[in-house]
């Protein structure tokens, strides 16, 4: 026996200097997305090898199928998290230790929004425009100021206008070296993503989370008692931070009972054209009440850097500039306000597609769990009266409903014309 065993080979002894491995890092949050996460942490640690051999005197080549490329797509329904998956990988790739610890300055700063070598692109509109692609892209050349990457995450590519899609093409085709794009889209369909800037880009899908996988992070993470988390999870259908504020917020609930009350209030013409209005103003009143708190700040942020009044040599002129800038802004909050209520609308019809499709479930017993277990009751009445396919017909009014405001039929319209359809059956 020697006298001096060390016992065998220490495999952490091996693996790159950093805190403990097991501490949760910056992927905890992604919920029920195993495949992806394991993917972009084989891509976070390629990248970081990749730096540390153009280090001077760095380490040989490591295997160059790893995983790292310069343009990725990450792809799902709204609420799975694609820009918290793609945060979470520029933060990865920001890593002093190239894992995504979750501690050191690098996914410190990405996580808050607040490194310099990070750029986010989220749409305030409908669109994102040429305009704001071309400053972003030329930023997006520079060398990064931390010495790791420059990374760019567009929030919603499905959004970018065709000039705009053509000016990230050409980054995406000859991307610097030091340059990553992240883009967010529901889907690779042409539709969302152009089928030239998909075949440039690697895709990440992320699936609709589980119930469970949503209620469990919801009481672990946000301290939510476990029988509401499960609630709430349920009748977001996946989607996480909607499953939060309807845990969390009591106006979000209150909406959400309003547009499950409407299936009892379709008693006639007169009746369906008021439970459209009433939607439609409530959407209005969740984005109104949402966007003004931001619209306030800026317009008071804009007038002090113009120095509101001033009657000095140039005052005029100044004036006109200004009253040019404030008009923009105006355009831009107005942009901003119609957006927030198509997705407070969506929001609404999701619901009630829930439901519908509930009664559905119970006409055709089904074993499938309810979306909204505290409307079950309901939902089997209207099983009862509708059976499976008035139920399923119902349900197809409201998913026609949401393609034609998506298609940009006036909401109003497609609202009233789905009511009608809802009462008729
Ligand atoms: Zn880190």
């Amino acid at each position: 026996m020697p006298d001096t065993f060390t016992g065998p080979p220490d495999a952490a002894a091996a693996a790159p200097p950093g805190p403990l491995t097991k501490a949760p890092g910056v992927f905890a949050d992604l919920v029920g997305q195993d495949d992806a996460v394991a993917t972009l942490r084989r891509a976070a640690a390629a990248a970081a090898a990749q730096l540390r051999q153009a280090a001077p005197g760095g380490e040989p080549a490591a295997d160059p199928g790893a995983g790292m490329t310069h343009a990725w797509i990450f792809t799902g329904p709204p609420g799975s998290g694609r820009s918290l998956a793609a945060r979470a990988f520029a933060a990865a790739l920001q890593c002093a230790y190239g894992t995504g610890c979750g501690t050191c300055p690098g996914c410190h700063t990405t996580m808050a929004g607040t490194h310099a070598d990070v750029r986010l692109v989220a749409p305030e509109g409908l669109s994102i425009g040429v305009g704001e692609m071309r400053a972003l892209v030329l930023r997006a050349a520079s060398t990064p100021s931390g010495g790791r990457w420059q990374v760019v995450i567009i929030s919603d590519a499905d959004r970018l206008t065709e000039a705009a899609g053509n000016a990230l093409l050409k980054a995406v085709e000859e991307p610097p070296p030091r340059t990553v794009f992240l883009l967010c889209a529901p889907s690779t369909h042409p539709d969302d993503v152009s089928v030239t800037i998909r075949s440039r880009c690697r895709v990440v899908p992320l699936r609709q989370p589980a119930p469970e996988a949503v209620a469990e992070v919801l009481a672990r993470r946000d301290g939510i008692a476990p029988d509401v988390a499960r609630w709430a999870a349920a009748a977001a259908q996946g989607h996480v931070g909607r499953a939060r504020r309807l845990a969390g917020d009591p106006q979000a609930r209150s909406r959400r009972d309003a547009v499950l009350a409407v299936p009892r209030r379709l008693t006639g013409v007169g009746a369906a054209f008021d439970a459209a209005s009433a939607l439609i103003e409530a959407a209005e009143a969740e984005a109104a009440a949402s966007v003004a708190e931001l619209d306030e700040a800026e317009k008071a942020a804009l007038q002090t850097a113009l120095g509101a009044g001033g009657t000095g040599r140039g005052a005029a002129g100044a004036l006109r500039g200004a009253q040019g800038q404030l008009k923009d802004l105006e355009k831009r909050q107005k942009s901003r306000a119609t957006r927030a209520q198509r997705d407070a609308l969506d929001r609404a019809l999701v619901d009630l597609a829930g439901f519908y499709r509930d009664a559905l479930v119970a006409a055709l017993r089904a074993p499938v769990a309810p979306v909204h277990t505290d409307a079950a009751a309901l939902a089997e009445a209207g099983a009862q009266k509708w059976h499976a396919e008035g139920a399923l017909r119902r349900l197809e009014a409201v998913l026609e409903c949401r393609a034609a405001i998506e298609a940009n039929v006036k909401p109003r319209i497609a609202v009233e014309a789905m009511m009608l359809a809802l009462w008729k059956g």
